[in-house]
């Protein structure tokens, strides 16, 4: 829209009345001290991470300039603002009387001005107090704050109705129509699928080299097996929900993979029901219907899963080989009826914490394996035998069973192991090893016992150059993040 005639805008007389009024107003070439605009930024960006992904990143892709201080938005009252333009002099005939006056609306949250002089009846600047999305000039483009405002409301649950609750309540001088809203939002959810595409791509490398790292190698046509969670979640609590997702997530690195949504609703598929049919608009519809699924919400969670896990290969290079079980099984008995791997690969159901510690078992052996093909005999009396793993397999196992409350212990007591193992009796290394006259560590139960330990060459600890290669695989199994979903899935159990 064109805001060049006078009649756009409120005079200055008018504007006396109207002072009351507050307005939002973007000043950009108010700079304050570098603390504020370090602090500024901060704050900013973690304001922006609602969704758990680089938001900043996705402004970027949808357009919008980037979050540094002189592009960022200020509330302004108007009525404050009015005063500060008051007591300057007009540049052309250098007499006090400018006024500033904004556009009445139908721009959303952005707002044009027009700095104007009474003496001289000229008018000093006329522009929009904000940007379009990157800078764009073109009238089609959305305007950056109101691509912003929709982002955030959209990242915290909330609609059009709550945005205008919100600017209602804040005295805004106007609010963004439904339509803008629209708009805006489509262009947010455009760069949100291009992003997540991005993101995708990336985390399935870091998947890959992560089972690398432990010893697990896409077969040779490249598809790797690997265990997920699957969990769905619906828009609305019970069974009424006309929206449901459901997303694949790697155990080991807790990376996202792929999702789903399904809809079995379309408000204007709903608006026509009944009516005689109009197959102009059907066509014209029907590529951006939302409504891609007929069923119940209780239905979707499983449509879900066969979709996922039908498509693994062809979009990932993977196989959803193991199925961490969640209680409920529905998920996993629709994968494996589908048995989209063919019978060469069952699809497992299994516990997080075994199978976190069989992980452990497996990486050690093949450490053993690589370093042999090295010239690097880690096998043999007194080294990593096949019973020296097993136990620390188990002892790992225990660790995450015993110590799911408390991460920071847990982590503690998984490199208790490590330590335990590489203890001699010159330098032992018990004191993270867990205490008390049950504790898997001799050590430890001698002390509890108040007995003298025992000599460490009956225990068979490592020699310390072979205690130090498992090191890797330890801290890779001692992740935080694969701990605390370890931990997670064994407290929601025992509830
Ligand atoms: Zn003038
Ligand atoms: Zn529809
Ligand atoms: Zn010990």
């Amino acid at each position: 829209m064109k805001l060049s005639t006078r009649k756009a805008f409120v005079g200055r007389r008018k504007m006396k009345s109207k002072q009351r009024e507050r307005a939002i107003v973007v000043e950009k070439s108010m700079v304050t001290t570098p603390t504020s605009v370090t602090k500024e930024r901060s704050a900013s960006e973690t304001k922006l991470n609602v969704f758990g992904i680089d938001m900043e990143e996705m402004l970027r892709q949808s357009g919008a300039p980037a979050c540094h201080f002189e592009e960022c938005y200020l509330f302004v009252q108007k009525s404050i603002m009015l005063d500060f333009f008051s007591i300057l002099l007009c540049p052309m005939c250098k007499q006090p009387g400018l006024t500033f006056a904004t556009s009445s609306g139908e721009l959303g949250f952005a707002t044009k001005a027009r700095l104007a002089c009474e003496v001289c009846d000229k008018v000093v600047k006329e522009d929009f107090l904000c940007e379009r999305v990157g800078g764009s000039k073109s009238q089609t483009d959305p305007f950056d704050v109101n691509l912003r405002a929709t982002l955030a409301f959209r990242g915290i649950g909330c609609g059009h109705s709550a945005m205008k609750e919100w600017a209602s309540t804040m005295n805004l001088a106007h609010v963004m129509s439904y339509d803008a809203y629209r708009t805006a939002h489509q262009k947010i959810a455009d760069a949100s699928r291009h992003t997540f595409q991005e993101i995708a791509s990336k985390s399935r490398e870091a998947i890959v080299s992560a089972y690398n790292e432990i010893g697990e190698h896409p077969d040779e046509n490249g598809i790797l097996n690997i265990a997920v969670s699957f969990d769905g979640s619906w828009q609305k609590r019970g069974f009424t929900s006309h929206n449901g997702i459901a997303a694949v997530i790697d155990l080991l690195t807790g990376l996202p993979i792929d999702f789903e949504v399904l809809s079995n609703f379309c408000i204007k598929c709903k608006a026509v029901e009944g009516e005689q049919e109009d197959l102009e608009w059907k066509k014209r519809h029907e590529p951006n219907c939302p409504k891609n699924f007929e069923g119940t919400a209780g239905a979707m969670e499983v449509a879900c899963a066969k979709k996922l896990w039908s498509r693994s290969i062809e979009k990932c290079n993977f196989r959803y080989a193991t199925i961490l079980s969640d209680g409920d099984s529905k998920a996993f008995d629709a994968v494996t009826s589908l048995n989209p791997y063919g019978t060469g690969v069952q699809i497992q159901k299994e516990d997080c914490v075994n199978h976190v510690s069989k992980r452990m078992g497996m990486a050690l052996r093949n450490l053993v394996a690589i370093s042999k093909a090295q010239k690097v005999q880690l096998s043999g009396k007194g080294k990593l035998t096949q019973e020296k793993i097993t136990k620390i397999q188990n002892y790992y196992g225990r660790a995450i069973k015993d110590n799911s409350c408390d991460i920071q212990l847990l982590k503690k007591r998984i490199m208790a192991v490590l330590l335990h193992l590489s203890s001699t009796n010159k330098m032992p290394k018990h004191m993270h090893c867990p205490p008390g006259e049950h504790s898997w560590c001799f050590w430890q139960r001698a002390i509890a016992k108040s007995t003298v330990p025992e000599s460490h060459e009956e225990h068979e600890t490592l020699p310390p150059d072979i205690g130090k290669k498992p090191v890797p695989i330890f801290l890779r199994l001692s992740d935080e993040a694969l701990l605390k979903r370890c931990a997670r899935q064994k407290n929601t159990k025992s509830n």
